[in-house]
């Protein structure tokens, strides 16, 4: 598109825009209804929950077209977390949204003491980097927690992310709890090197492992010095891992938040350091999430979020509590090579 960045305010309905600066307040009806309050109107935002990954089909996008057109003038929005809203004029209008959205099987909730969102990042589908499939993961811990969306209770805001690998594109160790993507592997240069940009791929390397080699017209990793993090694989297609499906897993990671509320914002702490790959259920990681979840949900006070609950007891008292095994790489030793001692079965 050429030229300057268009107004924003094109792009919002005439409610909204008359009402900018002038919101009072705000306060939830019910699970996915939201009531917003100003000097001159009210406006209700009706929450969905997102697909794993945000993929709709056409035909849904053109559903929920049909409701924008039908309730609002022909205005919605996808959250930055992925989660479509819908607007109503009325709290009998956006009581009916909601049935409609129900019946095209579509959870509507989030907010309060509900889990809000599950976000997670392209993974396998778009990017050469993943050492896990984020979005498959993402859809099995949503079947697995979904109640807590709408229905059962949390004592406070929850959100879960899932990430192919440690970049977190997919927004992981900000939220409650994060999975992340992560290789125990060291890769290895093949024949197909000479088709790469030498120079460029040595230049990825975050932490100088790779040593250029231009009178032989290749690269060397020095493995001492690798941290398995996958970027010159993602660069160069004569670089890859071996033996990824024996390899690849992730972590899990816990007590991340972004949010202004004190402590404020808060990155997450490891707390299971490697699960190899399962899928395409990935039973051990959701049974792990949902022993925390429900843990956290017995123990904790109302409005505790899960980090203000474990640093109320302790990190000591957060394994004993969840049964959950601590490792030496537990509590943020992402080390290569520490992981694969875990892996094979050591480091305890
Ligand atoms: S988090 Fe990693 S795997 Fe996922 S999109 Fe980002 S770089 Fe790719
Ligand atoms: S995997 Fe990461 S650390 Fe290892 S050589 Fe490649 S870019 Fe460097």
């Amino acid at each position: 598109m050429e030229g300057p960045p268009r107004p924003y305010t094109e792009y919002i309905h005439d409610m909204i825009k008359r009402n900018i600066g002038k919101w009072k307040e705000h306060r939830f009806v019910e699970p996915g209804i939201m009531e917003h309050i100003s000097d001159n109107d009210k406006i209700y935002t009706i929450r969905v929950a997102s697909t794993s990954n945000a993929r709709y089909s056409t035909d849904t996008i053109r559903k929920f077209a049909d409701l924008a057109d039908k309730y609002f003038d022909g205005y919605m929005r996808f959250t930055g977390a992925f989660n479509p809203e819908f607007f109503a004029k009325t709290l009998e209008d956006a009581k009916k949204l909601k049935k409609d959205l129900e019946s095209m099987g579509f959870p509507v909730g989030g907010w309060e003491n509900h889990l809000w969102n599950i976000t997670s990042c392209a993974g396998y589908f778009h990017c050469a980097l993943a050492a896990t499939d984020a979005p498959s993961i993402a859809k099995s811990l949503g079947d697995a927690v979904i109640k807590y969306f709408n229905k059962d209770e949390l004592p406070a805001k929850f959100t879960l992310a899932v990430s192919g690998c440690p970049s977190a594109c997919g927004g992981a160790y900000l939220a409650d709890i994060s999975i992340v993507g992560i290789h125990t592997e060291i890769p290895i240069v093949t024949e197909n090197i000479k088709s790469c940009d030498l120079m460029g791929t040595a230049m990825i390397c975050p932490v100088g492992a790779i040593q250029l080699k231009q009178a032989e017209k290749t690269i060397e990793i020095r493995e001492n010095l690798c941290i398995g993090c996958g970027l010159c694989v993602g660069a160069c297609s004569g670089i890859i891992f071996r033996t990824p499906e024996k390899t690849d897993g992730h972590a899990v990671i816990v007590g991340g938040k972004a949010s202004s509320i004190p402590p404020g914002t808060q990155i997450g702490r490891v707390v299971i350091p490697f699960i190899p790959n399962d899928p395409p259920r990935y039973e051990l990681t959701v049974k792990s999430v949902l022993r925390i979840i429900e843990t956290w949900k017995k123990e904790a006070k109302k409005g505790e979020r899960l980090i203000a609950w474990i640093e109320r007891i302790g990190w000591e008292k957060f394994f004993e509590k969840t049964g959950i095994p601590f490792f030496k790489q537990s509590m943020d030793d992402l080390d290569l090579r520490s992981l694969m001692l875990l892996r094979e079965g050591g480091g305890k």
